[in-house]
């Protein structure tokens, strides 16, 4: 029978039902899903290797010089092309050393290892041969994801065999990038492109080939996310800077901008006076003084005449934003409220009609701002802070606050994605970066085991005593808050217990009401309260710059962005800060958590950090899956330096194209849309 490219795996010569269920756990379903598998990685056996080397892949040639069973192991003993002896191991095969007769000469390959003396390879690949150039195991070698029951040779085979079989349809229909791209970017064509994946003549001919897939895919992920950002044609109010607000902000500030503070004001500036909206991304690690910019850009939209919004995820998180921006606009003519829902009906119904009635100018709360019924009577900016809490769809509703005018739009998150990254993911912002902080004191964070908890606290309470204060944060219960409050009540109760007299120890966590919460809080911002009891509910936007101390019960418990954030808290003043990770026993811990708490002892920059956790976890794991809709890409590898370069260009390149009309048309581009965004592109037609 006669296969295309969806035709189900299991109809292939050679596959059956079993073999395409197990290929279905490999994300292949079709013909198509099986020539654009990549593989993991290439081996370059294009010749033999000259010097074993233990741990490492060898291709070797030698001639049987004996077989025998040990144990539960078969073993061939070959004397190989190097002069040395080497066993070819394997395990409860009996029947394996059938074929194999004293004198045969054998190609083998696989990992080799020091044993007994002897180097050995377990479960190795092999060929009987009679000439090593005719060897099918020489060259250069995909190695693909595998799975149980499916041998490498046989989806090798099985991807070289199906490709050549739908070569004229691959010419035909799955050419997706335009002659003059592929031009520009010196790609060969989509078959050639796959020929050289699978089949390589060496192994940087394989990955070149890889790099760009990944870039067809990518300008596919732009092209499909530009076309619907229609925002680009929406008309919003010029906001122009006038200063009569915003420079006397910036002269009662007591201290001066940064570097990064200016520049970004400056590109803000910039987008707000055009008829169009701005939407960017401001990212900046935490304590890099991003509320600083969001009161400047809410203020130059109130000197416009215009009202600002400012939401925050939490409810606590925005009280404090709130405070924050009240104290900076304090001798500004302006009026900040804060609404929430946790507020009372009728003061809440008040601040809303002010809102209405333009007598609001800046509006502070969480998502309330947009869910319920809020109307503006003209806003001119939304600002988002902490975005990665917040998913697509509650943006688009934030815009459309703004009645005829379009907002402007200004995201701001402390999560130091990798910029590309951060291009992907919100690849229709434009991204500015604050990469620079005001307080450049030093942070020693410290691992130390549990047995040592007591020494812990007594020198914390020493700290105590010498003026410093502190946050202890509660170990982290995974999806039940009950047992969180349970988890920091008895962090709470020990420290009371071993506790010397005159410290005094407040705790605070998200079941708490609201006013009790907020005393407490003004009472350790006063310095009433030495040390502060918290669950994760002081992660982000807590500030209080003279506690420059943290201990975080069970810190394993915790991702590293998420240790990061907490240790921002005490990064807030010039004073050297001191962050005590404890955690149980290490044989106790997993090796990712040892990697987490080890990046956190040696790096305190953001971007560092995100790296790491982004190898350790993937993308999709970083930004939280729920948010983003991130999409798993095929060929991009996001992690990769070298595949970053690319998405920078695809997105480019997207951009460019769709900047001319009539792109959508052509027949490559549409087939492209097509196959990587079919659902998009049966609701447009
Ligand atoms: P972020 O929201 O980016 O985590 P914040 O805006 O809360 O950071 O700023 C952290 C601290 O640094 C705050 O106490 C803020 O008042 C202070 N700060 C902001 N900008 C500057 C600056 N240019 N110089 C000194 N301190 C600053
Ligand atoms: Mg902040």
């Amino acid at each position: 029978m006669p296969i295309d490219l969806d035709t189900p795996v299991k109809y292939i010569k050679g596959v059956g039902p079993r073999r395409a269920s197990r290929l279905s756990r490999l994300g292949i379903h079709t013909v198509k899903d099986l020539i654009l598998f990549p593989p993991r990685r290439y081996l370059d056996r294009s010749r033999l290797t000259p010097r074993l080397e233990a741990g490492e892949e060898a291709v070797v040639v030698g001639t049987v010089v004996s077989k025998g069973e040990e144990g539960n192991e078969q073993i061939v003993t070959l004397k190989i092309h190097t002069g040395e002896f080497l066993n070819l191991v394997w395990r409860k095969v009996p029947f394996v050393l059938r074929s194999f007769r004293e004198g045969d000469r054998v190609i083998a390959a696989g990992r080799v290892y020091r044993y007994g003396g002897m180097w050995r390879i377990l479960f190795p690949e092999y060929e009987f041969i009679t000439d090593v150039s005719s060897s099918s195991m020489m060259g250069v070698i995909p190695v693909y994801p595998s799975t149980e029951g499916l041998k490498q040779g046989f989806i090798r085979g099985l991807i070289r065999d199906v490709l050549r079989e739908v070569a004229p349809l691959v010419e035909r229909e799955m050419e997706f990038l335009p002659a003059e791209i592929r031009k520009k970017r010196n790609i060969p064509s989509k078959l050639a492109l796959l020929n050289m994946l699978h089949n390589p003549r060496t192994v940087k001919e394989g990955e070149v080939a890889r790099q760009a897939l990944a870039y067809e895919e990518m300008l596919f992920f732009f092209l499909n996310l530009f076309r619907f950002a229609t925002y680009r044609k929406q008309k919003a109010p010029p906001i122009v800077k006038k200063g009569t607000l915003t420079d006397r902000f910036i002269e009662g500030l007591p201290f001066q901008l940064t570097g990064a503070q200016k520049r970004v004001i400056k590109e803000i500036e910039e987008d707000m006076a055009r008829d169009t909206p701005m939407h960017r991304l401001l990212q900046g690690d935490v304590g890099s003084g991003k509320t600083i910019v969001s009161a400047y850009t809410a203020l130059l939209a109130v000197e416009n005449g215009y009202q600002a919004a400012i939401m925050a995820p939490t409810e606590i998180l925005a009280e404090q934003l709130y405070m924050v921006i009240k104290e900076f606009t304090k001798d500004l003519p302006v009026n900040v409220e804060l609404l929430i829902s946790e507020m009372p009906t009728r003061q809440k119904a008040s601040i809303r009609h002010g809102i209405k009635m333009g007598l609001v100018n800046i509006a502070i709360g969480t998502h309330a701002l947009i869910t319920e019924d809020v109307e503006f009577r003209n806003l001119g900016v939304a600002i988002i802070d902490e975005q990665h809490r917040f998913g697509v769809g509650q943006r688009a509703r934030l815009l459309q606050k703004g009645r005829e005018l379009t907002p402007h739009f200004l995201v701001m998150t402390a999560t130091p994605i990798p910029r590309t990254l951060a291009l992907t993911i919100y690849g229709d912002l434009d991204v500015s970066i604050i990469d620079e902080k005001p307080h450049k004191g030093k942070v020693i964070t410290r691992w130390v085991q549990e047995r040592d908890r007591g020494k812990v606290y007594q020198w914390l309470f020493q700290k105590v005593r010498e003026g410093k204060q502190a946050y202890v944060v509660a170990p982290l219960v995974e999806q039940s808050e009950k047992l969180e409050v349970k988890a920091v009540s008895e962090v709470y109760d020990y420290l009371n217990k071993i506790k010397p007299t005159g410290i005094s120890i407040g705790l605070v966590h998200g079941r708490m009401k609201r006013e009790e919460r907020q005393e407490i809080m003004q009472k350790f911002r006063r310095g009433e309260i030495h040390i502060l009891v918290a669950t994760t509910v002081i992660e982000v936007g807590i500030d209080v710059p003279n506690a420059t101390i943290m201990v975080i019960e069970h810190a394993e418990r915790f991702g590293l962005s998420q240790l990061h954030q907490l240790r921002g808290r005490i990064m807030r003043s010039r004073e050297t800060a001191y962050c005590i990770l404890l955690t149980p026993p290490e044989y106790k811990l997993s090796e990712e958590a040892k990697v987490r708490l080890q990046a956190m002892v040696e790096y305190s920059d953001g971007f560092k950090l995100s790296e790491i956790d982004l190898k350790l976890r993937g993308p999709g794991e970083l930004l939280g899956k729920r948010q983003h809709g991130l999409t798993q890409f095929r060929f991009a590898d996001l992690t990769s330096a070298e595949h970053r370069k690319i998405i920078v260009s695809a997105r480019k390149d997207a951009k460019a194209l769709l900047s001319r009309p009539g792109v959508l048309e052509i027949p490559e581009i549409r087939r492209g849309l097509k196959f990587y965004h079919p659902e998009e592109s049966i609701a447009v037609g």
